[in-house]
């Protein structure tokens, strides 16, 4: 079995490594067009910042591990531009063609670009050798970031702790509408304190001016030494528009739980194909590393003969911003409205550890329910000490599909260094009784 992997990001070097474990007389090849294989995307704003300082620890294995230790030729700076079910074979940009057996589309996505983008020290980032090019070309003291979602603040939070001045530009009347300021609110105004945040803005015009970059606003103009744009990701699928392999009206690859397309014998996985929402079953787009691991080595068992199904994510989504541990998953109200249950929700202020225990702080959390079912819909958590816990505890109560009830009867651990005794999750259950 000839098997050929498109990307070999987190979803194309899973899908890779477990088809070769499954089936290893099949000859397994990856088509990368960057340099690297197997990186932590996830790490790339700490590399920016200056935390983490090489980037060569963001690099999870050299693909030397992919040639030698597990026999799959990896091939990397070629970049694949169609492909032809028909003839069952991939054109490369240098116009090479390969033929496959099966084939994974594993492209991920790309960071959506500015029109100003050909302006020297106007970035926007996805991949590590991107990344290395803009530290390569020193992003400066003064630094402005476009765009208030997860890797917006995550940015500025990170230049702001490496000492930049930093400005964050948003287009939103409020900062970070995708959690609800009653839970996000102490983060908020912490944020405003250290980054200057300018709402309802857009960019107007951008020029480099006297060694600077000049951002010109509605009402506004700042000079900085150099701009992010984090404005969300286009999926990689562009070379797929004249082939036949079926794509949604956002460009994403629609594939079912095994991970095929409708073609037989090509697969998609991660950021650029569909994903199961766990609790409507509809398909929708979750950009999330651990969906596209999980995706990749599904499609990678699947083609190798041993059947995996996934069964669906969540959207879960944990950041740490300052020193915040904020994060959601599942359906909002708006959007469990909008699928047809009748959503209610209870919001927590409660404490991350016993009361006289030091070295707590606020916990604020937030549950959505259904009235009727009462099952528990999504969660989100925003606190300094102790957030990250409960929200992934929430989604695996979510996720294996519990009631508010069992919510509450849920026997969590207690010890004061890690919560009260009545957890802000249980206290959140309970108030769900009183109704
Ligand atoms: C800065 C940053 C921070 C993030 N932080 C988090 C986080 O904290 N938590 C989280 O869950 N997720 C996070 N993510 C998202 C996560 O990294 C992605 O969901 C995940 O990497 C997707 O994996 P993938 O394999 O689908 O795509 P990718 O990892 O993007 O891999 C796709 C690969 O395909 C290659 N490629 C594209 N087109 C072609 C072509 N035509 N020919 C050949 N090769 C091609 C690309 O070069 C790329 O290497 C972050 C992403 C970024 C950019």
């Amino acid at each position: 079995m000839d098997i050929v992997v498109i990307g070999g990001g987190a979803a194309g070097m899973s899908a890779a490594s477990k088809a070769k474990r499954t089936d290893n007389s099949s000859t397994v090849t990856v088509i990368e067009s960057g340099n690297f294989v197997s990186y932590a995307e996830c790490g790339i704003p700490y590399y920016l910042s200056g935390k983490v300082e090489n980037y060569e620890s963001l690099i999870h294995y050299p693909v030397s591990e992919f040639i030698e230790k597990r026999g799959i030729k990896v091939i990397t700076g070629k970049r694949v531009s169609g492909v032809d079910t028909d003839n069952k074979e991939i054109i490369l940009e240098n116009g090479e063609k390969m033929n496959y057996g099966k084939l994974v589309v594993a492209s991920g996505a790309s960071a959506i670009k500015s029109k100003f983008g050909t302006l020297d020290h106007v970035y926007s980032v996805r991949t590590l050798d991107e990344a290395i090019n803009i530290k390569k070309s020193n992003s400066g003291k003064r630094i402005a970031i476009v765009g208030d979602g997860i890797l917006g603040l995550e940015l500025a939070s990170e230049f702001a702790l490496s000492s930049k001045d930093v400005s964050l530009i948003s287009k939103h009347d409020f900062l970070f509408p995708k959690m609800d300021p009653k839970v996000v609110g102490e983060m908020l105004s912490d944020f405003r304190e250290r980054v200057k945040v300018f709402l309802s803005s857009n960019v107007k015009n951008m020029l480099n001016e006297n060694k600077s970059l000049k951002i010109e606003l509605e009402n506004a103009s700042l000079d900085v030494d150099s701009v992010f744009f984090a404005v969300g990701t286009v999926p990689n699928t562009q070379f797929l528009k004249n082939s036949k392999i079926r794509m949604n009206e956002h460009g994403l690859i629609e594939v079912n739980a095994m991970m095929e397309t409708n073609v037989k014998d090509v697969y998609a996985a991660g950021d650029c194909a569909t994903s199961i929402n766990r609790i409507t079953g509809k398909s929708e787009s979750q950009p999330l590393a651990q969906v596209a691991n999980k995706m990749g080595r599904v499609a990678g068992s699947n083609i190798a003969g041993k059947e995996m199904k996934f069964p669906g994510g969540l959207g879960t989504t944990l950041v740490k911003i300052f020193d915040y541990e904020i994060g959601f998953c599942g359906l909002n109200v708006e959007k469990a409205g909008k699928e047809g249950f009748s959503p209610e929700s209870k919001i927590v202020k409660g404490k991350s550890r016993a009361n006289y225990y030091p070295g707590g702080s606020n916990l604020s959390l937030k549950i959505v329910y259904d009235r009727e079912s009462r099952r528990l819909l999504g969660a989100e958590v925003c606190s300094r000490d102790n957030g990250a816990w409960r929200l992934n505890t929430l989604e695996t109560a979510i996720f294996s599909g519990m009631t508010v009830d069992d919510l509450f009867y849920n026997d969590l651990g207690y010890t004061p260094p890690f919560g009260p005794v009545w957890d802000p999750i249980i206290i959140a259950a309970s108030l769900t009784m009183r109704d």
